[in-house]
């Protein structure tokens, strides 16, 4: 196949370990009694937890909200040269627990403690000090850290090749002048992965990634967003002027900045395809239990039948969008190549997702113009995901680019 990656030979190993399944009972407790309920409260109050919640010490106690997402990543780079026998299940323990967890809130658990999104390039391309240094606060079980990833700006969403923001090489370090927006928790981060360039006219081989640290003389938060869903998730506007970054904080730009960004959406992808599953699985149970307690899946007419149709149809996508998610998390663990997999998982999670949800708002008629019901929260959070780490529709475009083989000029680097 011109251009494509799919290696999904062999077979996929869709067994659950007994620490994933004793994770994932801990994860359904917490999402249950603490995630669903904090996330309706932050639906109603337009924000998000402030960093000094009590929730989050608690969470800490329970020993939720470590590595995160950095430790499959380091998983997977340890895993290299391995045999495949040998390499880890991290990935696949990630899609099922984050799974679980969003099922309860997904905007909570971006919030939860950890470096997030921020962890996986430390993981991949740091160097053991900074990654010994960088995640050691993470260790601390009585104060909440986190990290933040900080790609997108007004002029690069999509085309992240774009990214204006530029790091000027100065005694000792660098220099980082720009903005960037729509950053998860952008604002309590302890650091944020930034990414810019060293020279714009060298396109996405000038691209690196530094970490910069919270107080950074020259580094401001600007500006907190209003979502339409998620709303327990932070996103923050950062600006930097001239804000300087020690050399023993610039990521060393192995296999070039730029490429280093896309492994990383590599492994942080099928786990937010698993997020719109857990939405997905959510939406479907309560609009399945809606549909019963309305009366509308009883006798034989034709709009029950009709109903029962679509509700199987719903629950038929969420699986084959679980399957998908499963699939890219495996070829992650093996250490194999995934871009075409982790874009099809990313790409059709929130789409199955939003047809679950659209069917619950259906079930509910006028009351679903409501804005105190589950499902309309559901559908709302849903939307969002279809935005966070490159759009559906641009991973139908990479997709189509690597399946099909077009030539990379042929399209803007998307993400
Ligand atoms: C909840 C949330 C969390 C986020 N967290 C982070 C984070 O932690 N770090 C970070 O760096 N960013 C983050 N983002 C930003 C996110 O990655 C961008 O919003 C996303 O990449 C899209 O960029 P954009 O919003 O500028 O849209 P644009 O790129 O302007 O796209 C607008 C529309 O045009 C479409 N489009 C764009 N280009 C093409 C094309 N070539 N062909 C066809 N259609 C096209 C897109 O699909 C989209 O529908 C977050 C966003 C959200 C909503």
């Amino acid at each position: 196949m011109p251009g494509g990656t799919l290696s999904g030979t062999g077979v996929i190993d869709l067994s659950l370990d007994e620490k994933t399944r004793a994770l994932r009972e801990m994860a359904r407790w917490l999402g249950r009694e603490q995630l669903r309920p904090l996330g309706i409260e932050c639906d109603e109050r337009h924000a998000p937890l402030p960093p000094d919640h009590p929730f989050f010490t608690t969470v800490l106690e329970l020993g939720v909200g470590g590595r995160g997402l950095a430790g499959i990543a380091g998983d997977a780079q340890a895993a290299e040269g391995a045999s495949p026998a040998r390499t880890s299940k991290a990935a696949r323990r990630t899609v099922v627990i984050a799974e679980e967890i969003a099922y309860w809130d997904r905007g909570m658990a971006t919030t939860l403690p950890g470096p997030g999104l921020g962890g996986a390039p430390v993981a991949l391309l740091g160097t053991e000090e900074q990654k010994e240094r960088l995640f050691a606060p993470f260790s601390d079980r009585k104060k909440p850290h986190w990290a933040a990833f900080a790609m997108s700006e007004p002029g690069a969403g999509s085309d992240v090749a774009r990214i204006r923001t530029l790091a000027r090489e100065v005694e000792g370090g660098f220099e980082l002048t720009g903005e960037k927006m729509f950053i998860s928790n952008g604002a309590r981060a302890d650091w944020a992965v930034v990414w810019a360039t060293i020279d714009p006219a060298l396109g996405r081989e000038g691209h690196r990634a530094f970490v910069v640290e919270r107080g950074t003389p020259g580094f401001t938060v600007t500006r907190i967003e209003q979502k339409m869903g998620l709303a327990a998730a932070e996103l923050a506007s950062l600006s930097f002027e001239a804000a300087f970054v020690p050399d023993r904080n610039v990521l060393p730009a192995r296999e070039g900045g730029f490429k280093a960004a896309m492994r990383t959406f590599d492994i942080t992808r099928p786990m937010v395809g698993a997020m719109a599953v857990g939405i997905g699985q959510a939406a479907f149970d309560e609009t399945l239990r809606l549909a019963r307690e309305s009366g509308l899946l009883t006798g034989g007419a034709a709009a029950t039948v009709r109903l029962r149709d679509k509700l199987a149809r719903a629950r038929r996508l969420v699986d084959h969008a679980r399957l998908l998610c499963w699939r890219a998390a495996w070829l992650a663990d093996l250490k194999r190549p995934n871009s075409v997999e982790a874009s099809m998982a990313k790409a059709y999670a929130p789409r199955a997702a939003l047809e679950a949800a659209s069917l619950g708002m259906e079930v509910l008629g006028a009351a679903g113009a409501r804005s105190d019901r589950l499902v309309e929260k559901l559908f709302r959070d849903v939307k969002v995901l279809d935005i966070v780490e490159g759009t559906g529709e641009i991973q139908r475009l990479a997709m189509a680019r690597k399946l099909l083989g077009f030539s990379s000029e042929a399209a803007p680097e998307i993400t």
